[in-house]
């Protein structure tokens, strides 16, 4: 019998309605003879309201603490989910992510996957039980509950589906699969029919919500077949696959965005082999991730170091580089919030020179300015005023044509 691992994200259970509808979807593939294990996430916007609770007590709440209350949000679900699927005649059973063998490194907050002990899901599947896995948490090797980062129920689904060599994953949700971009900002947006591996992690990686970024690496890494798809209507989703054919010679598959980006600027640093590395330390040293980086000479002695945080961290590195100032040595510190990012990401754009000109064109001609760039292989990303964001992603969404009806060849 060939395992599915279906997982359901908070909208797809935030009623008893859907939790019903959700029901009837499980057993419907338990009907056509395959074993089935859900992941569910927490109802609706449960998580963020659990979150709310916590600030309202404290400004700075114990990362310890807060897994602990987060993960007792996805607790309910896989609960009535449960209930829902015995009081329909069928034998269901819930795990949270600890009595499902979810091992993860001791980080609170964010944790990644370091091993899954699957004997306890395979006896239950074996003796015909629809098992049940509360999404986006885990268990240490000290046993302290640990959870995956927001959106991390994809992860635990994709996590599962790998280590119990499942035939293929389906990540319910809200949409009817992976758009060119977000469908909710920009009403042309396309479903696409497949997207590569690598274009997903990138989408994924740079703000497209719809998949857990490290549920797209596990993807990978382990060839799981996944598929994005409605919880509502019963039509065929978006796959995410190895390698897939560019459609209609498209170079550019999808673009992301991301809000409440911060430039912070480093001015007047004494030009020394190691200033890059004193900076960057120091901002490591504080758990300061830094996006985009750009150095520019005043002249020989001197150096200018610009740097992308989220706005949430600009308090963080203010006071990081303060404290090191004697170390640093710079003349003043600069920054600009209020940003965004807008990224274009497409495997064509390997062997097609000219798309980032291209897009620097689209931007320039709609008057909006580039603040900062950074390109790889298949993606361009760009740093833009937040309020020209929507504005820069429908002006590139046209022009590069990712509104067009065409079929791919897959
Ligand atoms: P779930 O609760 O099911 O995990 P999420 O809210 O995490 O759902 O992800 C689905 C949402 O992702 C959609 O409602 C949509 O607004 C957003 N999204 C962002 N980028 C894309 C994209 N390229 N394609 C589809 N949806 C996207
Ligand atoms: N409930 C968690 C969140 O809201 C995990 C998830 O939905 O994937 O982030
Ligand atoms: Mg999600």
């Amino acid at each position: 019998m060939a395992i599915i691992v279906q997982k359901f994200g908070g909208t797809s259970v935030g009623s008893i309605e859907r939790i019903q509808n959700v029901a009837n979807r499980v057993i419907e593939t338990i009907s056509n003879g395959n074993q089935v294990v859900v992941v569910v996430s927490a109802m609706g916007k449960s998580t963020d309201e659990l979150v709310n609770l916590a600030n309202q007590l404290s400004k700075n709440p114990s990362k310890r603490e807060m897994d602990m209350l987060l993960t007792t949000g996805e607790q309910v679900t896989i609960s009535l989910l449960s209930i829902a699927l015995q009081s329909k005649g069928f034998d269901a059973v819930s795990l949270t992510g600890w009595q499902a063998g979810i091992e993860t490194e001791p980080i609170h907050g964010n944790a990644r996957i370091k091993a899954i002990e699957t004997e306890n899901i395979s006896r239950l599947l074996n003796e015909g039980k629809i098992v049940i896995v509360a999404g986006f948490q885990g268990i240490t090797e000290d046993r302290e509950i640990t959870t995956l980062g927001r959106g991390g129920s994809d992860t635990t689904a994709v996590a599962l589906a790998a280590a119990l060599k499942a035939e293929k994953c389906d990540i319910f949700t809200d949409v009817t699969g992976v758009y060119t971009t977000d469908p909710r900002y920009v009403k042309e947006a396309r479903k696409l029919h497949s997207v590569s591996y690598d274009e997903m992690l990138e989408l994924a990686n740079l703000g497209a919500g719809v998949l857990h970024p490290r549920a797209v690496e596990f993807a990978k890494n382990y060839s799981v077949a996944l598929e994005v798809r409605s919880s509502m209507e019963f039509e065929a989703g978006t796959r995410i696959e190895e390698e897939v054919s560019v459609e209609n010679n498209l170079v550019v598959r999808g673009i992301a965005f991301e809000k409440e980006v911060t430039r912070v600027t480093v001015v007047g640093l004494p030009n020394g082999l190691n200033t890059l590395s004193t900076i960057f330390t120091t901002l490591a040293k504080n758990g300061i991730n830094v996006d985009i980086i750009i150095q520019s000479m005043t002249n020989q002695d001197v150096t200018n170091i610009s740097f992308s945080i989220k706005s949430s961290d600009l308090e963080e590195t203010l006071m990081a580089l303060d404290l090191n100032q004697s170390v640093l040595n710079f003349q003043s510190i600069e920054h600009e919030s209020g940003l965004a990012k807008v990224s274009i990401v497409g495997s064509g754009m390997i062997s097609n020179p000219g798309v980032a000109a291209e897009m620097f064109d689209v931007l320039a001609s709609n008057d909006i300015q580039v603040k900062m760039v950074s390109t790889s292989e298949i993606k361009v990303s760009t740093v833009v005023e937040e309020a020209k964001m929507v504005k820069a992603v429908d002006a590139l969404h046209t022009a590069f044509e990712l509104g067009s009806e065409v079929e791919q060849t897959v």
